[in-house]
């Protein structure tokens, strides 16, 4: 058998405390496929959790039964600094308190590092180039002397993962369809076969890779980076990164989490990590659509939030999502402001109903096809 724990120790930052990091191995080390899932970087976000605590099992069976051909790394909950804020009975997790970073932004981006360390070396064979790569992000990874705990928590996770194969890092949204943000040099071909496994009602893709510094971006541009830089040389997309949001916040159910744990396993069957019959590839429920066409609502005023549709309908150019109410306004329907949509798509992401939201707050995303002059080069991340 192959399945074993281990633990990152992080250091101290206070003194009495200390905090760790719980990571599952299951198969030969070094071998290939590889995959890395983590889940709760964003630590108030538990679903992807839920769907490893599904997956864990699975992979310990298998791993009884041999099956396991590649090598599959699991970290359930990855941030434990964001796990412990706990302030005034609520959960939060989302930013650091001490630097105030959210924790899936500046992660680390290793194409400089990897481009002097082997960047004359780089030449025809793609195959070659993967081992050259990998080995110096490694050793890049290898010689950094982080300080304090949230950088050597990065540091020690793209350990785990900045030579895989695939990357899942698990989130979700705060009320959402589930959706994946992949890269546009992985559509169709292993995104398309992930949408559909998992059952992605939508898939935005970042064009050509994600800017931002999050964990999935770094893990995945680091290839397209080093292949944009040096155009001579055989450079593979040799990691297929992709965020999955798993929803909203609340949707932490047996039913959800054992469904989604079977569709992870059975998506590593078909990428051939873990021997079976993955069975025929379900239906795509929609096609990829670009960041750039992703509409997002801003509340305009401050009030309640009521929405009009539920999260996966698809909605129509000037339709009203949603209202932000004036609780103090007696005039009944002249107290709600709309805010309406600005594009045909699928309306995948919102907040719950409700809540109460102020001027410039993320209240609706809009998948839609077309690219849209109000977002161009705006990120898609509105932190
Ligand atoms: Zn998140």
């Amino acid at each position: 058998m192959t399945h074993r724990k281990s633990t990152i120790q992080l250091p101290s930052m206070t003194p009495g405390t200390s905090r760790a990091i719980t990571v599952h191995h299951f198969g030969k080390r070094g071998a290939r496929p590889k995959a890395y899932l983590q889940a709760a970087i964003h630590a108030n976000e538990l679903p992807g959790a839920m769907a490893l605590h599904y997956l864990m099992p699975m992979l310990a069976d298998a791993d009884k039964r041999g099956l396991i051909k590649g090598e599959i790394i699991v970290v359930p909950t990855v941030n434990p600094i964001g796990l412990s804020q706990l302030a005034g009975n609520n959960h939060l997790g989302r930013y650091d308190f001490l630097g105030r970073d959210n924790f899936n932004r500046n992660w680390l981006d290793l194409s400089d590092a990897v481009a002097q360390r082997v960047g004359q070396r780089l030449g025809k064979n793609a195959q070659e180039n993967v081992a050259l790569i990998r080995a110096a992000a490694l050793a890049e990874l290898g010689a950094m002397r982080p300080l304090n705990e949230l950088q050597t928590l990065r540091v020690e996770v793209m350990k785990l993962s900045v030579d895989a194969d695939i990357v899942l890092d698990l989130h979700c949204d705060q009320d959402a369809a589930l959706h994946l943000f992949i890269s546009r040099r992985d559509w169709p071909g292993p995104a398309q076969a992930l949408a559909a496994d998992l059952g992605a009602a939508a898939t935005l893709y970042n064009d050509p890779y994600p800017q931002a510094l999050t964990f999935s971006g770094v893990n995945g541009a680091l290839w397209a980076r080093l292949a944009d830089r040096f155009p001579e040389a055989a450079i593979a997309q040799a990691c297929h990164s992709t965020t999955v949001e798993y929803r909203g916040q609340h949707d932490v159910s047996h039913p959800l989490g054992e469904s989604d744990g079977r569709n992870l396993y059975r998506h590593l069957v078909r990428r051939g990590i873990i021997s079976g019959r993955a069975g025929k590839l379900p239906r795509l429920k929609h096609e990829a659509t670009p960041i750039g066409g992703m509409d997002v609502g801003y509340s305009p005023a401050t009030g309640i939030l009521v929405y009009h549709f539920a999260k996966g309908t698809w909605v129509k150019k000037g339709q009203a999502i949603c209202d932000v109410i004036d609780p103090a306004d007696a005039r009944g329907p002249k107290a709600r402001k709309p805010v309406l949509a600005r594009t045909d798509g699928l309306f995948y992401s919102g907040k719950q109903n409700g809540k109460l939201v102020w001027p410039g707050a993320v209240v609706f995303a809009v998948a839609g096809a077309k690219l849209l002059a109000h977002r161009k080069g705006k990120s898609g991340l509105d932190d």
